[in-house]
């Protein structure tokens, strides 16, 4: 238990890192965090559907979790909170109540506890399972807390607010890890399955659009394949030392 935790403490403190680079103010950083977000979505997609459903869908409805985890994340992110996308905020005007702010700190912390659900889940199965998913959650970890940094903000907070929110999704990252230690190992699937909808729903719907975007540097959509090739490597590595 202690070990999921340590991963899980890990990637929390990658959201404070995240956080720090917008409120230090360092422009020149923004653009590399791109590369994050591309390469993390070939990784997260490539480990949700290699590994995460492979070693969840034996249970009865597994499946079902799997959407709702996947819808569940799309109810918080953006319907709960009013403004919210990867990347840094640039749309000050559709920010004006600073409650926009705190909601999006809400809607991505539900995301964030199954960052933490994924590792301890993952490593409840298998070690090797659960280094791969600490890998696919640090990826986009920097961006995620570059990210609501940066809408804290845009939402007019102060840069102490903005590093907090970094911080609370940290918090949450942990608190998800904890809560999934106290299940019963029979129930494992099942926060595997949820997460794997939520890995599902962050790669392809928030990660994805990103790079997609008309004013991103061209080589940006290859990163997504190099993603997708440090998992095969990371992959046969981990089955290689740790056994599947
Ligand atoms: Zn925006
Ligand atoms: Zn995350």
């Amino acid at each position: 238990m202690l070990t999921y935790l340590a991963f899980a403490a890990v990637a929390a403190a990658a959201d404070v890192a995240g956080a720090a680079i917008v409120t230090r103010a360092h422009k020149h950083g923004h653009a590399r965090l791109r590369y994050f977000v591309a390469g993390g979505a070939g990784f997260m997609l490539a480990a949700a559907f290699v590994r995460m459903l492979p070693e969840s869908t034996h249970v009865p409805h597994a499946f079902l979790f799997v959407l709702l985890g996947y819808f569940g994340v799309h109810l918080f992110e953006h319907t709960v909170a009013p403004h919210f996308h990867f990347g840094e905020e640039v749309h000050q005007e559709a920010l004006l109540r600073p409650s926009a702010g705190w909601l999006a700190v809400l809607g991505l912390g539900v995301h964030t506890v199954f960052d933490g659900v994924a590792i301890a889940a993952g490593f409840m199965v298998s070690p090797s399972l659960g280094a791969i998913l600490f890998i696919a959650v640090m990826l986009h970890k920097l961006p995620e807390g570059f990210t609501i940094a940066s809408i804290m903000l845009a939402s007019g907070h102060s840069r102490g607010a903005a590093l907090a929110a970094g911080t609370g999704l940290g918090v949450l990252t942990l608190a998800g890890a904890l809560g999934t230690s106290l299940i019963a190992q029979h129930h494992v699937a099942y926060a595997l399955a949820l997460s794997a909808g939520v890995t599902i729903y962050v790669a392809a719907s928030d990660l994805i659009p990103e790079v997609n975007r008309e004013d991103n540097a061209p080589g940006l959509a290859y990163t997504v394949f190099g993603g997708l090739l440090f998992f095969v490597v990371v992959d046969w590595a981990f089955s290689e030392i740790l056994g599947h």
